[in-house]
């Protein structure tokens, strides 16, 4: 096999010497039959005798304090990821579906092969988690309890009110009344807010947001032309899974969204603040799952191993779905199969080389797309406590690059709510703040689950807002590869750095979710 090494330095990155060489997978797999010299003499013997189909138990593999391969960058690995994670074989990893369960168990065969530590459930490096899936079994309604000026009503769902997002089968809360013409109206926790007013998109932009910020439910009535429903609520509503083992915490954070008729809204209008309302309908429940895989290297310092670094990204997208000109797999080349496989070559990097002195975990969430419930999984069963976790940093759509940035660089959610960032700018990574705050790119994604328990935990991203997102044309055919070996080869030297550092970031004054 001939050795080639590709587009040395053709990033100009500043690396040092240990870092710098950029090759292929031939000069690193120890499939390979080459004699590289970036492998012990030990290491080809093992590997010549695997290729020749003798199962030998591996003994003379990885002696400890043996001479490691210094740390390359394999841009290789980094596609055979994504050709294995976004073909369409995968069919576009399904949350909580066998898909979903093939691209962890592949997670965790790569770990197996970097001498990651398995760091999930029994031993192994899996952690599934038992889901709930709720089905409708009729029509849900939404009661409005008697009031000093209107008596007992029920609403049904159909010609009474449509569902914009519902993430649980029942919620209940005290009406408050919001004109959403009216800027930066407080949310009170737990009440259901019937938003009135003129611009339908910003009734349904401000009832989002206040579901997101704790209400228990949300209500758009719009002033405008009558609404006709039927005809968009023949199907029942769809609810999201949940983990059966969900906590009152977790489930605080569902969001529930309903657009009430003309009729329903004048109705509701007369309703006393303060009058209960109940949202419910009859469901049946199924059991399923969703799989996280995980993996750790325990850190060589015996003072800073009790400090961990968490690198994470989802494994799971959307699966089969509506096609659109034709194709119906929502591949996620991008979303994430881009992030996956950013960690998957973090953790060959520090598995393979000098072992960090801080601890090390990589994770792999199932169920990000159904409302982060891979990660809160893991968030009840972290492999090390969680205030031992001293970051997080979650790799999201780093597959294209951001226009609003230089080609190659990624930008951090929240930067200004801790000192994680800067840092890492600092020691050299090409990063900066998220260029769309208006999007709240903090709160989508898999950092927040951890971030609202306190962990410092940021997503790194160079998603610039292209049409492709959450469709089939986010596939292969989209991923600008040199910029995604880019963009993890400028992380390459800060993450050793913050690896091996004893530098613990904080949230800044009001950071903090
Ligand atoms: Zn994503």
């Amino acid at each position: 096999m001939k050795k080639s090494l590709t587009a040395v330095l053709a990033f100009g990155l500043g690396l040092g010497p240990e870092l710098a060489i950029l090759c292929s997978a031939a000069d690193l797999n120890p499939r390979s039959s080459d004699q590289s010299l970036n492998q012990s003499p030990d290491r080809r013997a093992s590997d010549q005798h695997s290729a020749n189909g003798v199962g030998r138990p591996s003994s003379n593999i990885h002696h400890e304090g043996s001479p490691r391969p210094a740390a390359m960058l394999c841009v290789a690995c980094i596609r055979a990821h994504m050709e294995f994670l976004a073909s369409d074989g995968l069919r576009g990893r399904g949350s909580g579906t066998a898909d979903e369960l093939i691209a962890a168990t592949y997670a965790a065969s790569e770990l197996r092969a970097y001498s990651v530590e398995p760091a999930g459930t029994n031993g192994g490096y899996l952690q599934p988690a038992n889901l709930v899936r709720y089905k409708f079994t009729a029509a849900p309604r939404l009661k409005i309890a008697e009031s000093a000026s209107v008596p007992a009503v029920s609403l049904t769902y159909g010609p009474d009110f449509q569902v914009i997002q519902l993430g649980r089968p029942a919620f209940s809360g005290p009406l408050v009344k919001l004109n959403a013409d009216d800027e930066g109206t407080e949310i009170e926790a737990g009440a259901v807010v019937l938003f009135t007013g003129t611009d339908k998109v910003q009734m349904r932009q401000r009832a989002l947001a206040a579901a997101a910020l704790g209400a228990a439910g949300a209500l758009v009535a719009f002033s405008g032309e009558p609404e006709r429903f039927e005809s968009v609520s023949k199907e029942l509503p769809k609810l999201p899974p949940e983990l059966e083992e969900a906590s009152a915490d977790d489930l605080g954070e569902s969001s529930n969204v309903l657009e009430l008729s003309a009729e329903a809204a004048r109705i509701l209008q007369q309703v006393p603040e303060g009058t209960m309302l109940h949202f419910e309908g009859a469901v049946a429940a199924e059991s399923g799952h969703t799989w996280n895989a995980v993996g750790m290297l325990r850190g060589s310092d015996p003072k800073l191993r009790e400090s961990a670094v968490l690198f994470s990204a989802h494994i799971d997208h959307l699966g089969i779905g509506t096609p659109v000109n034709g194709d119906d797999i929502y591949n996620g080349a991008d979303d994430d199969a881009s992030g996956v496989s950013a960690v998957l070559e973090l953790a060959r990097m520090l598995g393979t080389g000098t072992r960090p002195r801080r601890t090390v975990i990589f994770a792999f969430f199932g169920s990000e797309e159904t409302g982060g419930l891979g990660s809160t999984y893991f968030r009840q069963h972290p492999p090390v406590p969680l205030r031992q976790i001293a970051a997080d940093l979650e790799f999201e759509m780093i597959g294209r690059p951001d226009p609003a940035l230089p080609h190659g660089d990624l930008w951090l959610s929240g930067w200004a709510r801790s000192n994680l960032g800067p840092e890492l700018a600092a020691h050299g990574a090409h990063l900066v703040g998220d260029p769309h705050t208006g999007q709240n790119f903090f709160a989508r994604s898999d950092n927040f689950v951890l971030a609202k328990k306190g962990v410092v935990a940021q997503t790194l991203s160079s998603y610039g807002l292209h049409g492709d997102y959450h469709q089939p044309s986010d596939d292969l055919a989209h991923i600008d590869f040199k910029h995604l070996d880019e963009a993890i080869g400028s992380f390459m030297r800060p993450l050793q750095w913050l690896v091996n550092s004893s530098f613990t970031p904080e949230w800044n004054e009001g950071g903090r979710p």
